[in-house]
């Protein structure tokens, strides 16, 4: 009794602890000290989870005082959202009501606590639903308040940081979904510290071997970098010094997942990646006015210490981010003959990189910069994406994701506006963001002047001016030439809403037909005789093609139908076309983004994938092939199949996002008698006898079968790909570096295929 009571009192301090640290944090921050209200707060939501534990077994009240202090001190919010994040479990894990928090707190945090109830399913309640509709319902709540948003992103970005607790099978998806979605949201609202963080702590969970092996050369090769800083920029600081201004210059080194994409990407070993470093100069501007002379000043004064790269200054201090970044980016060569990025950027700019858009705005509403309308813009975009009914949830996705991942590019309209797009936004895609009508009758455009071709790839810099004609209609294939979600999303409405207007057209003109010739069989079997005849996989089609006069209906249709049937009965029933198959696959979509829960299989056990299995029970994915030793997973489909995917697989992605549900934790138990395929691509200086060479380490020293070998020589330089059947990823392993071992073979590593 004893012991549970000191247990008792433990906790409670433990809590209140906690808490004073939150009340710490928000006390030094330049917003209004609102104490009472966020005390009121935490009162509130202490024993609304009174007695509740998470799995870690702490007291399920420190989760949201986590997150409120990461929604203060990490994202620079003020005491509206420390509340709601306070508050943010309580009315999906309580009884309390969101009225009951509209009552003693007001509407507008109720209203952000309802926000973030209505998208909290699918993190740890078992009742997850498809996480594309989830996440759509995220993407809703954005406009109303922006804040619910950021304060889910902190929560999950806590939850990523606890997630050690969480079985294995929610860890994927969790980390998953926080990879396939979470992260590029972060860095679209300019959250770019905590993007980091999400991505480097999903990969720790999904890679955690190699996680650890680029941590631990990340700290082995850290005095040599701490070296190569210090000698880089001594000279900066005099020089620095000398103009006068109040600076600090920090280091900043590739994030572990950074350098794994790199590694994967460039078929680079960590040895081979020269940008780890980069360097920061932040400083205080003389007068606020100047700070952007201050930022080019820096720059040609440390340009004439070391030699800049011509082709890398990127100038996010006149052109911001949509998301407000702004920085001067220079690439310098260090005196050993390294390039080294600079960044240079005053303490508002900083703090705008590292909070992302709430330092932003925080600093707009006394600044009054006209640059107001771009995340604005971004946001009428994802409304315009949303108000469209996409029927499929994971399409959806898709086109987010597009509109996530871009960077930006600057290009003029002819009266030298300037408009932000997207990285390797076409003539097409600028089209469409002028206007649709715009867009739909766009037949050409000129770049600085010259006639080129819809699908032409903009470059930042570009004037671009747009001929449309009104005869001009939107093409199927423009869906192949648009880029950005908004355009894709546009061309995509237009051909649907094309298609039905056919296809009723269609029917209609069918039906005018089969009166007119007098054919007696029913609508339906002239529908399924005409399909045939015309090779159309769906009635729909048929109809369209008839609608849109590809298939004119004449003498041969008629033939058809009559053939065989001399009838004179002109019957007429009433037309079911399209209307029954049409139901019929919007009834597969339906299941396709919601999948029925009717396997048995317990996806919280860690299932051991031996070699009988494998042969019997499991189906390895054909997009990704994985073998054993290969972070894998299961996935359990429609009928209850076990597909093996690796984690990294875009398609596992996809699945981990929308059925995380259906996601099995897996390990190996396989003992090198079955064989996999595997390809391994190989790149070095050509010489006689490489091919020998390659060959005798393979067969001969190891003993594999290889299966096909393909290689060309180009100007002294050889490139191919190998075949060859391997038990598991050791087998690579040691294959990749006996053929290294051979000085002419400079890159030997597996690839997809
Ligand atoms: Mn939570």
């Amino acid at each position: 009794m004893d012991e549970l009571n000191t247990k008792e009192i433990n906790e409670e301090e433990m809590i209140n602890q906690a808490f004073q640290e939150l009340l710490d944090d928000y006390l030094h921050t330049k917003h209004r000290k609102r104490v009472e209200i966020i005390t009121k707060a935490f009162n509130f939501a202490n024993q609304a989870h009174k007695g509740i534990k998470r799995r870690s077994g702490e007291p399920y009240i420190m989760h949201p005082i986590a997150v409120a202090k990461i929604v203060c001190n990490e994202i620079g919010l003020g005491s509206t959202s420390i509340c709601s994040a306070l508050l943010h479990d309580v009315v999906e894990d309580t009884d309390y009501t969101v009225e009951d928090i509209e009552n003693i707190f007001g509407p507008k945090i109720a209203q952000i606590v309802d926000g973030l109830t209505k998208i909290s399913g699918g993190i740890f309640g078992d009742h997850a639903s498809a996480q594309a509709e989830n996440f759509k319902k995220l993407l809703l709540t954005m406009n109303d308040d922006i804040r619910v948003i950021l304060i889910k992103i902190a929560d999950r970005l806590h939850n990523m940081r606890t997630l050690g607790s969480m079985l294995p099978n929610k860890q994927y998806k969790i980390a998953g979904e926080t990879l396939y979605i979470y992260a590029p949201l972060a860095n679209r609202l300019g959250l770019y510290k905590i993007k980091t963080e999400l991505e480097d702590l999903s990969f720790k969970y999904e890679h955690p071997e190699e996680y650890a092996e680029i941590e631990a050369k990340l700290s082995e090769t850290a005095a040599e970098r701490d070296k190569l800083f210090n000698d880089f920029t001594t000279p900066i600081h005099t020089q620095l010094d000398k103009m006068g201004l109040k600076y600090r210059i920090i280091a900043r080194v590739k994030s572990v997942y950074s350098i794994w994409n790199k590694m994967q990407t460039k078929h680079v070993p960590f040895e081979e990646i020269y940008d780890l470093l980069a360097v920061r100069i932040i400083f205080d501007p003389h007068d606020p006015e100047e700070e952007l002379n201050d930022c080019f000043d820096i720059y040609v004064t440390i340009s004439k210490i070391y030699k800049p790269h011509p082709d890398r200054l990127r100038d996010w201090v006149s052109h911001p981010k949509a998301n407000g970044y702004q920085a001067l980016h220079v690439t310098l060569m260090a005196a050993n003959g390294q390039w080294i990025e600079v960044q240079i950027r005053s303490e508002r700019m900083n703090e705008v990189a590292e909070q992302g858009f709430a330092a932003h705005w925080k600093y707009k509403e006394g600044g009054g910069s006209e640059d107001e309308g771009e995340l604005d813009k971004w946001l009428k975009t994802i409304k315009e994406i949303l108000d469209d009914p996409q029927p499929d949830a994971i399409d959806f996705l898709d086109t987010i994701k597009l509109n996530l991942f871009a960077s930006e590019i600057f290009v003029f309209t002819p009266k030298g506006d300037l408009k932000t797009m997207p990285q390797n936004s076409t003539a097409l895609d600028f089209a469409f963001s002028l206007h649709t009508d715009i867009g739909s009758h766009c037949i050409g455009a000129k770049v600085n002047h010259r006639l080129v071709p819809l699908s032409h790839k903009l470059q930042s810099g570009d004037q671009v001016e747009i001929l449309t004609s009104k005869s001009q209609r939107v093409q199927p294939q423009w869906e192949l030439f648009a880029t950005t979600a908004s355009a894709r999303a546009k061309i995509a409405a237009i051909l649907r809403k094309e298609r039905k207007a056919n296809q009723k057209l269609g029917e209609e003109m069918l039906n005018d037909f089969l009166q007119k010739e007098e054919i007696a069989l029913s609508p339906a079997i002239c529908i399924e005789k005409l399909r045939k005849m015309h090779n159309f996989h769906t009635p729909d089609e048929l109809l369209v093609a008839i609608g849109d006069k590809s298939l004119v209906l004449g003498d041969a249709e008629k033939n058809e139908l009559k053939e065989k049937r001399p009838g004179t009965w002109k019957r007429y029933l009433s037309f079911p076309f399209g209307g029954g198959s049409k139901e019929k696959t919007e009834e597969e979509s339906k299941n396709a983004g919601q999948p029925q829960e009717k396997e048995k299989i317990d996806t919280q056990e860690v299932i051991k994938l031996t070699e009988e299995d494998l042969q019997t029970k499991y189906t390895m994915a054909d997009c990704c092939h994985p073998i054993p030793g290969d972070d894998v997973l299961g996935y359990t489909d429609e009928n209850g199949q076990i597909i093996i995917h690796k984690r990294q697989c875009p398609v596992a992605a996809k699945l981990k996002s929308s059925y995380g549900n259906r996601i099995i934790a897996t390990v190996w138990d396989t003992h090198k008698q079955l064989s996999f395929l595997v390809y391994i691509y190989i790149k070095g200086i050509d010489d006689v006898g490489i091919l020998n060479d390659i060959t005798q380490v393979i067969s001969r020293q190891l003993n594999v079968n290889i299966r096909k070998l393909n290689i060309e020589t180009d100007d002294g330089i050889f490139e191919g790909k190998i075949q060859l059947w391997v038990h598991d990823v050791n087998d690579v392993k040691t294959i990749c570096n006996n053929l290294k071992k051979n000085k002419k073979i400079q890159v030997a590593t597996r690839v997809e295929g």
